[in-house]
């Protein structure tokens, strides 16, 4: 059987758009051994981090396999509660989350916060001063002046922008690991984890997936894939990247095992003023959408880190951005500029096969 997902989505709530990469599924096929017959897939389906959060589950116990995916969204739900930052709805309305808190304390106290969170702030951090601020998880202040995460996005005024870019600064987060606390000192800063949550809830399930003795499984997450071992014949997971210009198609499919995929777009949230798109990757040094690359993808063992270069390169461009991901170990990617020029890291070549659909060129 071959299952071809296609998720296509749209937030009425958000007024955006999301659009996730395609993913092919070879769930079992004609000529697999013994041991793959009595394999099952067991498969759901929740929306969680405003995503349609897509897991397959594949073994020979259905007992196993349902208790597993059970873990797995409930993974999802946690670190959602730990890290969103608005309170309105869901389980965040009764007891705030870690972000909730973090944000309400600015300029006044820090707060304890759970391991999670203080992991997930440390690996942004480590980013942040690597890329040099490209990626910032205090760009909050200046989402909310575009609206992003409220009802309503609109253009903001320079001057508005100026004022929120301000409070933007990841050098001033004060994490305290040993007290585990978290503190912004200065009132107004806010923190948006939108940019790493979903990787690193992404991580933790699959954590939960492996101790719970599964071998095959593969999770989709809004644009954000991590393959668990092999498909059940023994051959890497396929995933499409989807054509940034057109959902239907994908350009190139990637051979994953045990490895994430993160796909960053200016097509996945945006809204429309006067005919100009407006999307949510913010360069910290602007605060205005980065515009040098429409797609980004990157594969790595970590979706924490995947989720988090996908954004940073995004913001890099083509030229910084691959300079900078080529000197790191064990991390390739895919840059798609608006001139249709795919750049590809050199140690991704034997990975990655282009359909040769929607006129994208290979930048040499
Ligand atoms: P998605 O949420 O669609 O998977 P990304 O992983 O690329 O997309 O993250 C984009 C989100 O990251 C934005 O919605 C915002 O919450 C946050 N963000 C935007 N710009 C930056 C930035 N420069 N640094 C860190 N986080 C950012
Ligand atoms: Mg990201």
């Amino acid at each position: 059987m071959f299952v071809f997902v296609v998720v296509n989505l749209y937030l009425k709530t958000w007024t955006w758009t999301v659009l996730v990469i395609i993913i092919f599924v070879q769930i079992t096929c004609a000529g697999c051994g013994q041991k793959s017959a009595s394999l099952q897939d067991f498969s759901g389906e929740e929306f969680i981090m405003n995503t349609l959060v897509r897991v397959h589950v594949i073994c020979e116990d259905e007992k196993k396999g349902r208790a597993a995916l059970k873990q797995a969204f409930d993974v999802f739900k946690k670190i959602d509660h730990l890290t969103n930052r608005f309170p309105e709805g869901g389980p965040t309305a009764s007891s705030p989350g870690d972000v909730l808190k973090i944000n309400g304390s600015a300029g006044l106290e820090p707060v304890e916060v759970s391991v999670d969170t203080v992991r997930i702030i440390q690996r942004s951090q480590y980013f942040a001063r690597l890329t040099g601020g490209a990626f910032d998880i205090t760009i909050g202040p200046v989402m909310d002046s575009w609206g992003f995460g409220k009802d309503i996005q609109y253009v903001p005024t320079d001057e508005e922008i100026s004022r929120a870019l301000s409070l933007v600064d990841y050098r001033k987060v004060e994490v305290d690991p040993g007290k585990a606390t978290v503190f912004l000192p200065q009132p107004g800063m806010s923190l948006d984890l939108g940019g790493v949550a979903k990787g690193y809830a992404m991580d933790e399930a699959v954590k939960a997936l492996r101790e719970a003795g599964i071998q095959h499984a593969l999770i989709n997450a809004g644009g954000s894939v991590y393959a668990l071992g092999t498909r059940p014949d023994g051959e890497p997971w396929r995933v499409g990247i989807q054509d940034p210009r057109n959902s239907e198609d994908i350009i190139a499919i990637l051979s994953l095992k045990d490895s994430a995929a993160v796909t960053s777009g200016d097509y996945q949230r945006y809204f429309e003023q006067e005919g100009v798109y407006y999307h949510h990757i913010i360069d910290p040094s602007t605060g205005k959408q980065a515009r040098d690359l429409i797609q980004t993808t990157v594969i790595a063992e970590s979706t924490t880190d995947a989720d988090i270069l996908s954004t940073a390169l995004f913001v890099l461009g083509p030229r910084r951005g691959m300079s900078f991901v080529e000197e790191l170990p064990g991390t390739e990617a895919v840059l798609i500029g608006p001139d249709k020029l795919v750049s590809v890291t050199a140690g991704l070549i034997n990975q990655l096969t282009f359909t040769g659909d929607g006129g994208y060129q290979i930048a040499s």
